[in-house]
């Protein structure tokens, strides 16, 4: 075994002994809310296609329309070759959906977070950074990226940030409010409005990770910046979750646009999305106007499984959407109760430390539109069998 090859095993070594170490399983997503994996057909409450939307025919055919005009890879960094009217099409389309004057498209919702942070505080010296100690970990690259200290205010308590604004916030030259309007593990919601009102007041920005409500909340399901019109100066968006296809969005000014198009590394420094995701993405925006019956059965879904758990004396949170934390508690356990739903047919990820704080190992349950009631129930009733 070479040296490098006997560090990593070491490594890893490391990790398995604190029970947490990941291997990949194979598994392909199906319609009707369902996953195959290790060759079994599960219910899948686990995945972000919330709308449906990834198996959608009519993504996979402009998928292909974009194919067979454009070919499978855009060839080079937009600003090296130029870029095409359809990809400027579809971000005025991104805009005009969130109610933005302009949009910028990302390879990915990872790669926007990480490359618009460290873009944006190079444009404000000095800056002081309040972040919800929630955010993603996309974010927190964008901090360490940019080498930005953060103030952490607690979980959606915007009295404990107004405390920190009105302190640590009073000299620096420009504050940076970071948060996500739906958190993705879970499932509660930020008050746009109120964060909005905070921003003004204390001249802060406030930027808005919508991974999670794009396609699903607001109206139209433009999101819930779309709810609290300027509240939010930057918005960021993917479309992997809801919209079924790839890469993400930053919305917001022109001037903000045009600024990210000249700093953001993740942007200056990587190939354009191929044309088959852009197809995509153009037929899901497309879509998600109307798909108001799905996000409402997305809406009775989940109160009907918060309902239940609630009966079933589990915790679940302060969740107000579509994603429905089971919260266990220690790590065994809930990797226990992920294994027993498993073999009944669900797919119940168990998430743990670090993805969440110790001490609140969880299953993550995520609704998605092709889900029936009678699924919801046979995980309830699976759920109060496994316990
Ligand atoms: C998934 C996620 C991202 C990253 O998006 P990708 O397109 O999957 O890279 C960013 N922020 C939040 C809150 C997310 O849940």
């Amino acid at each position: 075994m070479s040296t490098l090859d006997a560090q990593l095993q070491a490594a890893l070594a490391t990790v398995a002994q604190a029970g947490r170490r990941r291997v990949l399983r194979p598994a392909a997503l199906l319609a009707g809310g369902r996953i195959a994996r290790d060759g079994r057909v599960l219910v899948d409450f686990s995945s972000n296609d919330y709308l449906g939307l990834a198996t959608h025919p009519l993504l996979a055919e402009r998928a292909r329309e974009w194919t067979a005009r454009h070919g499978t890879g855009s060839g080079a960094s937009r600003l090296v070759t130029g870029t095409s009217d359809e990809v400027l099409a579809l971000e005025a389309k991104v805009a005009a959906f969130k109610g933005c004057e302009a949009a910028l498209i990302f390879a990915s919702g990872w790669q926007a977070n990480a490359a618009t942070i460290p873009a944006l505080l190079a444009a404000m010296p000095g800056a002081a950074v309040f972040a919800d100690r929630l955010i993603h970990a996309s974010m927190h690259a964008g901090l360490a990226i940019g080498g930005l200290r953060q103030h952490r205010f607690r979980h959606n308590d915007l009295a404990h940030l107004e405390a920190l604004l009105a302190g640590k916030g009073r000299d620096a030259p420009a504050r940076v409010i970071l948060t996500e309007s739906v958190f993705s593990m879970d499932g509660d919601v930020a008050d746009l409005d109120r964060l909005g009102a905070l921003a003004r007041q204390h001249d802060a920005v406030l930027f808005v990770d919508e991974a999670h409500a794009t396609g699903v909340l607001g109206p139209r399901g433009a999101g819930l910046s779309a709810a609290s019109p300027g509240a939010a100066q930057i918005v960021m968006g993917t479309f992997s979750k809801a919209l079924g296809g790839f890469g993400a969005y930053v919305a917001g000014s022109r001037a903000l646009i045009d600024w990210l198009t000249n700093a953001a590394s993740g942007f200056v420094f990587s190939t354009a999305l191929p044309p088959a995701v852009l197809g995509a993405i153009d037929a899901a925006l497309d879509l998600v106007p109307s798909l108001d019956a799905e996000r409402a059965h997305l809406v009775a879904l989940s109160d009907r499984l918060r309902a239940g758990l609630d009966r079933l004396g589990l915790d679940r949170g302060a969740s107000a959407s579509q994603i429905v934390p089971a919260v266990i508690g220690p790590e065994e356990q809930t990797l226990a109760l992920a294994a027993a739903l498993d073999e009944r047919g669900f797919l119940a990820a168990a998430i743990r430390p670090p993805t969440v704080p110790p001490g609140t190992s969880r299953l993550r349950l995520a609704l998605r539109a092709a889900h029936s009631e009678g699924d919801v129930d046979d995980l309830l009733e699976a759920i109060a069998a496994c316990r």
